[in-house]
């Protein structure tokens, strides 16, 4: 099967290309990129006039749930909502039941996202049920098809089982993924320590307790030379520690999430449970401080941190609901926002939702180069929509952006080949079909 995806703008990153230009897939592959009419004819062709064509975008920092949690999200419905959100491959993080530390749960995911959706990458465990207590055996989890480490949800309490870590980190070539949390500062907390978390009388999570386990990682990491990346950064200070490690030449990456570039804990005045997060939304300093990190390259990677729960998980009192945000189909018009506000152009947003993750993990993703797979995503970036949280794919509705006004919809993702098209409802226009 030949198609040839005519009209469109083509942001390419990996290759400098901005033009309009058209992309011929034949089979899973790129067979290659040519001028405006000049490509071969092809079996199909999808029509990307006035859309951008992109390589497909990755997420490095998704919970997928399955095994165990399959009533909040499963293998099925997050790689459906990965794709519905421009994603072409996310990678899991291990925080399942019973969690991925060994090769049967690892070798169990990859069965199961062979009928996903979307390329499925898994994440191992750093430590046995991510307890902090014994590493688990690294290079049988990498040899099963762990591209990279993590006790997601949980800090490596045991500072030298991190610094063993990281010394395999270098000498097997993956990153160790750190949730940066001191469990002992942020017990308890709801939501940000401050002034709103004050007037709420919601218990707080400071700043610090992000801070200084950033600053014990970034120390371990000078010390092993080994490939550490920080997830969600939610803090200025943690933005300035990261930018200075930079500077210094250690072997650091970063991400953050929409939601901590989107929102100040301002939003939680509303009490809406959708916007308890781990780490805590901020404030309007941190937010700017984040916006500067991306700007200027400390922060490298724009991942969700899909979370999704059962509606049942958060529809309680505050202090007692479930952490997380549903955010893959929301992730890149929020995103998208940056480039509107002209923090950073249109070429920097791709590499960082697609190339700059897939380089980090280390796979050959993120690129429309000839020959390589072909997930490819089609957005349009004049279209506003209506965020319908209760027409996601995803299991997980929890998102605080539910009817909000945003800007660039995803109208065709592809996935080595195969094309799964969004066509605008002819009644409503916010309700968009799976066309299979
Ligand atoms: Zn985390
Ligand atoms: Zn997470």
């Amino acid at each position: 099967m030949t198609i040839l995806i005519k009209n469109g703008l083509v942001i390419d990153p990996s290759q400098d290309i901005n033009k309009h230009m058209d992309v011929l897939v034949k089979g899973k592959k790129i067979e290659g990129i040519y001028p405006p009419g000049k490509g071969p004819k092809a079996e199909k062709t999808v029509d990307a006039t006035d859309c951008i064509v992109t390589p497909g975008l990755v997420d490095m920092h998704t919970h997928l749930r399955e095994p165990g949690f399959e009533y909040k999200e499963t293998i099925k419905t997050g790689t459906m909502a990965a794709v519905r959100g421009g994603f072409t491959s996310v990678c899991c993080m291990p925080n399942t039941h019973p969690v991925n530390d060994s090769v049967a749960v690892t070798e169990l995911i990859l069965e199961r996202a062979k009928h996903g959706s979307c390329n499925v990458f898994p994440i191992g465990a750093i430590t046995i049920a991510s307890e902090s207590e014994s590493l688990t055996e690294l290079e049988a989890l990498i040899k099963a098809g762990c591209v990279a480490f993590s006790d997601d949800g949980m800090p490596v309490t045991n500072s030298l089982l991190m610094r063993r870590a990281l010394e395999y980190s270098k000498i097997f070539n993956v990153p160790v993924i750190a949730h940066c949390e001191d469990m002992k500062l942020s017990d308890g907390g709801a939501m940000n320590e401050g002034f709103v978390s004050t007037l709420l009388g919601l218990p707080g999570i400071p700043k610090s307790a992000e801070e200084t386990m950033v600053a014990r990682d970034l120390s371990l990491c000078e010390l092993t030379g080994g490939r550490l990346h920080i997830a969600h950064v939610s803090t200025e200070g943690s933005v300035n520690l990261i930018r200075d490690a930079k500077k210094r030449g250690i072997n650091v990456t970063a991400e953050t999430c929409p939601h901590y570039f989107t929102l100040t804990d301002d939003a939680l005045k509303s009490y809406n449970t959708n916007l308890k997060v781990n780490p805590p939304i901020r404030t309007k300093k941190d937010k700017e401080a984040i916006k500067k990190g991306i700007k200027d390259g400390t922060i490298d990677v724009i991942a969700t941190d899909h979370a999704p729960h059962h509606f049942d998980d958060k529809n309680k009192e505050f202090d007692n609901a479930a952490f997380g945000i549903s955010g893959l189909e929301t992730a890149f018009a929020l995103s998208y926002q940056l480039v509107e506000a002209g923090i950073i152009d249109l070429i920097q947003l791709i590499k960082i939702m697609a190339l700059t993750p897939s380089q980090i993990m280390d796979f050959p993703k993120g690129t429309l180069k000839e020959n390589s797979d072909a997930d490819i995503t089609i957005i349009n970036l004049e279209n506003e929509y209506k965020v319908d949280s209760l027409n996601f794919l995803s299991k997980g509705k929890n998102s605080p952006f539910d009817q909000w006004t945003l800007k660039g919809t995803i109208e065709t993702t592809i996935v080595k080949g195969k094309v799964y098209d969004w066509k605008e409802d002819k009644k409503d226009k916010d309700k968009r079909e799976l066309i299979l």
